[in-house]
């Protein structure tokens, strides 16, 4: 990820009070059979701080109308509140242009939305898509659909098994054919932070257009568009502290624009006939229909609070539970963690050696601790790894290493049980 410089002023000289930002998510003030809620699936959903709960009731209680239509009073309040959401988007991956900010469903929608409007009209046989062995299915799958429809190749690059993305094995599959290539910026299951860059230099060295998954990048670190030079980036409200259903499909005007609409209603249009459409302008050609006003409202509020905290703090915290954390799981006898590369976001996959992540999974929750286990939307790395699945904690903002601390003593309860 990039790093821009320094601490927020609200943390120069006050450091990262982790305690007070927790006092922010009524979630966490829970028990969960018995034991404090300690919540690390993370890479899943993250949990929500109090202000985006309440710019969502805020909205319903006082501001609920349709936007973009009407002249009352409402829905000038409701059109200048989603409005604003983007603007605040915006400066957050510090896009170019408002108009290069489309709200989508979630990372999945955006991806899919770039496959069919932007690939599919031009994709051709012998042209090839190229992606890693560690992309979540949600870069796999809508290039799959696009390959089969257009006759185009997929093509995906291996990783060494630290869990590095093998670049001389990814710039030696970059051809004059490849018209598209489509990486995680992290890796959900391995936490593997890409060298991005790099990756949208050797794309557009071919004239390949650059796709980063976003997904599990922009709640942890810095994410600057014009900086990284991609051409479509997309996230995930939910796992950024904001809400479910919303999402971000960040794309160069100059591409949103010769692309064809994604889904046809209404607010897409300019003008309708039944002989032919005309299509608004960006980003609302792909915003077709009432769209998700609460959700991305709630997602500029989420967007503010990690801008407040300031991205590199988040950051540097993360890393810092990470290492304890991994430190920890060493000490372990017979855990072996999958994803070791040197640049890493705060995710810890690993398995326990005759465990079936599932039960690490069940019974760490007995301690109150949540982790997700299985194939993490990633079967292909699975079997890269010869597992069939792993168990997975995964960090956010208010993660600490007490929390690290009750995952190793869910772990303990796990051998006792096992070494029985
Ligand atoms: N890409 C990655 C790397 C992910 O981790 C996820 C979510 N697990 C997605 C894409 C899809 O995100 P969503 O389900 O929110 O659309």
């Amino acid at each position: 990820m990039t790093h821009a410089q320094g601490l927020s002023p609200q943390l120069a000289g006050n450091m990262f009070d982790v305690e007070r930002i927790r006092a922010e998510f009524p979630i966490l003030a829970q028990t969960v059979n018995g034991r404090p809620l300690v919540y690390l699936d993370n890479g899943a959903t993250s949990q929500k701080p109090r202000r985006v709960i309440e710019a969502i009731r805020r909205y319903y209680e006082s501001d609920n109308a349709n936007v973009h239509r009407g002249l009352h009073a409402l829905s000038e309040r409701a059109t200048n509140a989603y409005e604003g959401a983007r603007d605040t988007v915006r400066t957050f991956l510090n896009a170019a242009d408002r108009r290069e900010i489309v709200f989508v469903r979630g990372a999945t929608e955006g991806l899919n939305l770039i496959a069919q409007s932007w690939a599919r009209p031009r994709l051709q046989p012998g042209d090839e898509v190229l992606i890693t062995t560690m992309e979540h299915h949600s870069n796999i799958v809508p290039w799959q659909l696009v390959c089969r429809q257009t006759g185009a190749q997929l093509r995906v690059a291996p990783i060494h098994d630290s869990g590095e993305l093998d670049m001389e094995a990814f710039a030696n599959l970059v051809s004059e054919r490849t018209r598209v290539v489509a990486v995680a910026h992290v890796s959900n299951a391995l936490g593997t932070i890409n060298p991005a860059r790099q990756i949208v230099e050797t794309a557009h060295i071919a004239g390949a257009i650059a796709v980063l998954d976003g997904a599990q990048a922009a709640a942890h670190g810095p994410v600057d568009v014009r900086a990284l030079g991609c051409d479509f980036y997309v996230l995930s409200s939910h796992k950024c502290y904001g809400p479910t259903g919303m999402g971000v499909l960040y794309g160069r005007a100059e591409l949103l624009e010769a692309a064809e609409p994604y889904q046809g209603g209404g607010d897409m249009i300019r003008t309708v006939s039944f002989e032919e459409s005309t299509w608004n302008e960006l980003p609302y050609k792909f915003e077709a229909g009432t769209p998700n006003i609460a959700g991305a409202i709630g997602l500029g509020a989420a967007v503010e609070f990690m801008t407040e905290l300031g991205m590199d703090a988040i950051a540097a915290h993360e890393r810092e539970v990470l290492e304890y954390a991994t430190e920890r799981l060493d000490e372990l006898d017979g855990i072996r963690i999958i994803g070791t590369a040197p640049e890493k976001a705060g995710i810890l996959s690993f398995v326990v050696e005759g465990v079936h992540p599932h039960d690490v999974g069940t019974i760490v929750d007995q301690h109150g601790v949540a982790i997700r286990a299985g194939h993490h939307c990633a079967m292909p790395l699975m079997r890269r790894y010869r597992v069939p699945a792993t168990s997975r904690a995964s960090l956010a903002l208010y993660n600490t290493r007490a929390d690290v601390d009750a995952l190793v003593e869910g772990l303990h309860g796990v051998k006792e049980i096992f070494d029985r």
